[in-house]
């Protein structure tokens, strides 16, 4: 199985993991940023990784667009970007040994079936022992409560048996849950800190389960306020927003370190993302982060 990097057991190790369905936005470049000072800030190792397991929602270019635009905004990152696209026998190892070790079952449920039971997945395949053909592979959940510290978001508890259920490590057309890959990947290049949106906080009880039956290390997590528009929209996976402009860079980084409660100085405004990028890591404080679920991006231009 995959472990932590041991050539650096404590060094900071933090990750950048877009999904390429779309373009960054306002509210990824805020991820980006923050993810890249806090590693920055302690010296540590920023890592790309391209999050693109779902063909069938990739938007052509995107790729190529949010690599372009990282770069034009001054971001640097260590070593090669991975792709989970390159990961999959890794995948299929993990999944392999969770079937083995009875902790997942093959699930044959339509999606017509499941219709009437909105809640968590009702175990009906539990003990069916279905072939693995034409099937949705289900981690077995334990009926219990996980709960983390989050470095902004505080405690988080999530009752994985109540809340959540058995849930979806490979759907039945063969794609791997971003849970799998998500857990996989950062053990794999030695993540110690995740930082990412807060949308993915209730995402995290799941991945610690997944470390600990996979006996992988778990990271420290940070979840940063999601922006949100002035029409409520969240800014996320499912929401096309035009690509940020190169032109743009500097007043944007800008815009989004005051997201982020930093207090970028007046003589940046005319600076170069790349100084603006030098400045924020000497003086990030990641205890100035909002402390909030959600911000409006109104407030912030
Ligand atoms: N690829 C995910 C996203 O774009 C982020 C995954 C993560 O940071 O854990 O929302
Ligand atoms: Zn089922």
């Amino acid at each position: 199985m995959p472990s932590a990097n041991p050539a650096h057991p404590e060094r900071y190790v933090g990750r950048f993991a877009p999904t390429p369905s779309g373009y960054l936005h306002f509210g990824s470049l805020v991820a980006a940023l923050a993810s890249y000072l806090d590693a920055r800030a302690v010296g540590g190792r920023w890592l790309l990784r391209m999050e693109d397991i779902d063909p069938p929602r990739e938007m052509p270019g995107a790729q190529k667009a949010i690599v372009d635009t990282l770069l034009s905004y001054g971001f640097e990152w260590d070593g090669e970007m991975l792709c989970q696209s390159e990961r999959h026998a890794a995948y299929r190892a993990a999944i392999e040994r969770l079937l083995d070790e009875g902790l997942a079952y093959a699930c044959t449920c339509s999606r017509k079936q499941l219709e009437a039971y909105p809640g968590p997945y009702p175990g009906f395949c539990r003990e069916a022992r279905n072939s693995l053909d034409d099937a949705a592979i289900r981690l077995r959940v334990p009926d219990r409560e996980y709960a983390f510290v989050d470095r902004v978001q505080g405690e988080f508890r999530q009752h994985l048996g109540r809340e959540v259920g058995d849930f979806v490590i490979r759907r039945r057309d063969g794609l791997i849950a971003y849970q799998l890959a998500v857990v996989l990947d950062d053990a794999w290049q030695g993540v110690t800190d995740v930082v990412r949106g807060a949308d993915l906080l209730d995402s995290t009880p799941r991945q610690l389960y997944l470390q600990e039956v996979l006996g992988l290390p778990q990271p420290r997590y940070l979840h940063l306020p999601l922006i949100i528009q002035p029409d409520g929209h969240k800014l996320g996976k499912s929401y096309r927003s035009p690509p940020l402009q190169p032109q743009e860079a500097s007043p944007l980084l800008l815009r989004a370190l005051r997201a982020l409660g930093q207090q970028p100085k007046a003589e940046l405004d005319d600076a170069l993302p790349t100084e603006i990028l030098a400045w924020a890591t000497s003086h990030w404080d990641a205890d100035r982060i909002p402390r909030t679920r959600t911000l409006a991006e109104a407030q912030l231009r």
